[in-house]
């Protein structure tokens, strides 16, 4: 199998490169700023798979996140790579009244845009919406490995405004991230499958501030994504 992980930040994928101790291939995708890590694994049979994990790279002294960037790193990892299956990781906002907690991790259900507000007849909405389809065996994942599952809803900004937690609660979203629906898109269009393992850093209904509650929490999150993604590839290199 030829897994390809699209991650934004580099504190998000470091424990996670420092566990399978993945190598940089220098300038794979230069001119951009991408940046690939690459490593062989052995599965319980002795089936060798690769594993790929692209971070976005940085612009102006910092990781780019979001979805332009997201979406460049995508398509040009799918492209170079030709990946079965793409997984977004990466860390989001949740819902205490969901039941969400501080590093809890999630496999995603669904995805979508949170603010692309677009008046039109229906198909301009169902298009800003996004409604991407996620890996049909994703659920499947989630139940063997006893992973709860949610909606990753993406927008441009960390901050929610209430027109975005409007969409947000209309469309039973559950998982707030900057990245999420833009890779789903560029996967949509080039028909790769794609799995969602997002990891809490912050609450949005907890009344506090994101930034600081994000900052505080993120060494924290990571660690619990290096966890679930480590299972999660154990699965994956082990079905057929
Ligand atoms: N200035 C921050 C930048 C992080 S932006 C820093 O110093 O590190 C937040 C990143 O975490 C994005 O990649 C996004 O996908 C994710 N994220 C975590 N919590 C989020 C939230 N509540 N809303 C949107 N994105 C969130």
């Amino acid at each position: 199998m030829n897994i390809l992980y699209i991650i934004a930040m580099q504190a998000e994928a470091q424990p996670f490169i420092e566990h399978y101790g993945v190598e940089e291939v220098n300038n794979f995708f230069y001119p951009l700023p991408c940046k690939l890590y690459r490593t062989t694994i052995t599965n319980n049979n002795g089936k060798e798979s690769v594993l790929n994990v692209v971070l976005n790279g940085q612009q102006h002294g910092s990781d780019l996140v979001g979805c332009e960037a997201a979406s460049v790193a995508t398509l040009a990892a799918i492209e170079r790579i030709h990946p079965d299956i793409v997984i977004n990781s990466g860390t989001c906002g949740a819902f205490l009244e969901n039941g969400a907690s501080i590093a809890k991790v999630y496999i995603g259900n669904g995805c979508m845009f949170h603010d692309r507000r677009v008046p039109g007849d229906d198909q301009w909405g169902t298009q800003a919406l996004g409604n991407y389809p996620v890996w049909d065996k994703a659920s499947q994942l989630a139940q063997e490995l006893k992973m709860p599952m949610g909606k990753v809803t993406t927008g441009s900004s960390l901050d929610m405004q209430p027109c975005d937690l409007s969409i947000i609660k209309e469309n039973k979203g559950e998982l707030k991230d900057m990245e999420g629906a833009a890779v789903a898109f560029v996967c949509s269009l080039l028909n790769t499958p794609i799995l969602f393992v997002k990891s809490v850093t912050d609450l949005c209904d907890s009344g506090a501030e994101t930034f600081e509650e994000f900052s505080k929490n993120l060494a924290l999150a990571s660690q619990a994504l290096k966890k679930a993604n480590t299972r999660v590839i154990d699965y994956l290199t082990n079905i057929d």
